[in-house]
């Protein structure tokens, strides 16, 4: 078969659709159309549509909840497979299985209606429990990835694997899945610690002061940069006084020097702009080289 049946193949995928704005689909409200879009989580269609992608030579790409990418003007040239699910369920007595595209908010309100804490610290985080997972999220020295006993995802290849814990790779913001949006997780199954419901409230209400600062409902995709050793990306950027610089629509939060927030005309270029000069600043004026904690996508 040819490029050009493989991607009639594609279309023929239930649920597929073709030119969908990104810009829809991410907390920055930037971004241009994806060529495919595919929304779900069954494992046998989505492997489907990545063989057919592999075949007909598109890239491909998974998204959560969009709420730690930048998508490109341009958007993305290939088949982006969007999860999306409601479904979580117990396990056994300290472990819960969700799909990748069940959101992070409804994971942790599952264990907590099953007496099973340990997630607090993740509370009033955003996107999807993959996104999580891949991602490693997380605040106060703690992310989701620690808890995760396995999962099942498919690789670059599209054949099915599980991942056990010890291949995870795990470390600040980070697992062996972070750089790879081309290996995609499926479902993961978390094995919780055990606390009691007094600690966990307590935990649940220092995670939600933490957050306060948070400018409320700005369009933006959380911390843009990883804080290097020792440091505070954020601190580094109120100190060199870039606080409510702006380029285009882009602007650097009022609220919090580590986060870029679109005031509504922004594109992705105002934010790649924006980024690059807030990492010559810091470079210049402090000798730190910050590191993108956000991920590019169709760059
Ligand atoms: C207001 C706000 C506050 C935030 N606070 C925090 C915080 O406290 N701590 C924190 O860590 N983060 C925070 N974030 C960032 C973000 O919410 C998290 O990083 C979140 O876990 C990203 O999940 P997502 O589903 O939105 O991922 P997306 O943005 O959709 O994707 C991020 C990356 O993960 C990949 N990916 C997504 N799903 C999968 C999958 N199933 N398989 C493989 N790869 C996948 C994507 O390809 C992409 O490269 C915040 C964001 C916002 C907007």
């Amino acid at each position: 078969m040819s490029t050009e049946n493989f991607l009639g193949e594609i279309k023929k995928i239930p649920g597929l659709r073709e030119n969908v704005p990104l810009s829809n689909y991410t907390t920055f409200k930037v971004g241009g159309p994806a060529k495919f879009f595919l929304e779900g989580n069954d494992p046998v269609i989505i492997q489907k549509a990545v063989k057919l992608a592999l075949m007909a030579k598109l890239p491909f790409s998974a998204l959560g909840g969009g709420s730690n990418v930048l998508v490109s003007d341009k958007g993305f040239p290939g088949l982006i497979i969007k999860l999306k699910s409601e479904k979580c369920v117990l396990k056994s007595a300290d472990k819960i299985q969700a799909d990748a595209g069940t959101s992070l908010a409804k994971v942790i309100q599952f264990a907590f209606n099953k007496k099973l804490f340990g997630l607090e610290f993740a509370v009033g985080i955003p996107g999807s429990f993959g996104g999580a997972v891949a991602g490693n999220a997380g605040t106060s020295g703690h992310g989701i990835a620690e808890f995760v006993e396995n999962l099942i995802y498919l690789d670059k290849q599209g054949n099915l694997r599980t991942c056990e814990k010890p291949q995870l790779d795990v470390s600040y913001r980070y697992t062996r899945f972070k750089y790879t949006p081309d290996e995609i997780i499926i479902s993961a199954v978390l094995k919780l610690p055990k606390l009691s419901a007094e600690e966990s409230k307590a935990a649940v209400k220092d995670a939600l002061a933490k957050r306060s600062w948070q400018p409320k409902g700005a369009w933006c995709a959380g911390c843009v940069f990883k804080n290097p050793a020792n440091n505070h990306a954020g601190r580094l950027i109120d100190q060199a006084g870039l606080k409510g610089k702006k380029i285009g629509g882009a602007e650097i939060s009022q609220a919090h020097g580590n986060f870029i927030v679109n005031s509504g005309t922004a594109t992705a270029e105002d934010i790649v702009i924006l980024i690059s000069y807030i990492k010559q600043q810091i470079r210049d004026k402090f000798g730190v080289q910050l590191e993108e904690e956000v991920r590019y996508l169709g760059f």
